[in-house]
């Protein structure tokens, strides 16, 4: 069955693509099998670029692939590390960073996303962001960790000055609470 309207990964995209702009910045923070970057490089055109970060060399690997079969791995910039120093591998303004927080299924298990990198990560994406970007999140539950991940992204998302910040979360109401969760970060200001 399709997951249609609660398809995390295309919620995220949808919400996403509105802050995207042609010849722009954006961020995959979590590479894996490269379908976000795949997206994003569609998006910001051919003079735009995408950085992607994934500690698993087996990710890395994988997006390139995935890039080169679609002709676009000239715009995209691949990162063997961790999201939480995207700082030192992208300056100026981005239009948008996407997480898919977890572990990749199929994939080692010892890569799975941490609270303490995740926030440093979701702090420095809100930082590089241009006003009216958009951070997207897609936060899963059911694994060790899961929760405890969750619950710090919901609380910094929350406690962002409201002035600053247009955050909303989309939950889905008639499943597992494992579930997973999105959350949207806009920076205000245009
Ligand atoms: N749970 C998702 C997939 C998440 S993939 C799903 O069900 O589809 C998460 C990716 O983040 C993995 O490829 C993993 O290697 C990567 N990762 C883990 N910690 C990271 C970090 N600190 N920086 C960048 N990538 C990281």
């Amino acid at each position: 069955m399709s997951r249609g309207l609660i398809s995390a990964v295309h919620l995220v995209q949808h919400f996403l693509s509105e802050s995207i702009q042609s010849g722009g910045t954006a961020v995959d923070a979590t590479a894996g099998r490269g379908n976000d970057t795949l997206f994003l490089a569609g998006l910001v055109g051919p003079d735009g670029r995408v950085f992607s970060f994934d500690t698993q060399e087996k990710a890395i690997q994988d997006t390139r692939l995935l890039l080169e079969k679609a002709g676009l791995a000239d715009r995209v910039t691949l990162v063997n590390a961790g999201h939480e120093d995207m700082e030192n591998y992208v300056s100026g303004q981005v239009d948008t960073v996407i997480f898919n927080l977890g572990y990749l299924p199929g994939g080692d298990h010892s890569y799975t996303t941490r609270p303490e990198t995740t926030e440093r990560a979701l702090e420095s994406a809100l930082h590089l962001l241009r006003p009216g970007g958009r951070v997207g999140l897609v936060i899963y539950t059911g694994h060790p960790g899961g929760a405890e991940e969750c619950a710090a992204v919901e609380s910094t998302a929350a406690s962002l000055d409201g002035a600053l910040f247009n955050v909303i979360k989309i939950a889905v109401l008639n499943r597992a609470a494992s579930a997973p969760v999105v959350i949207v970060i806009e920076k205000a200001g245009v």
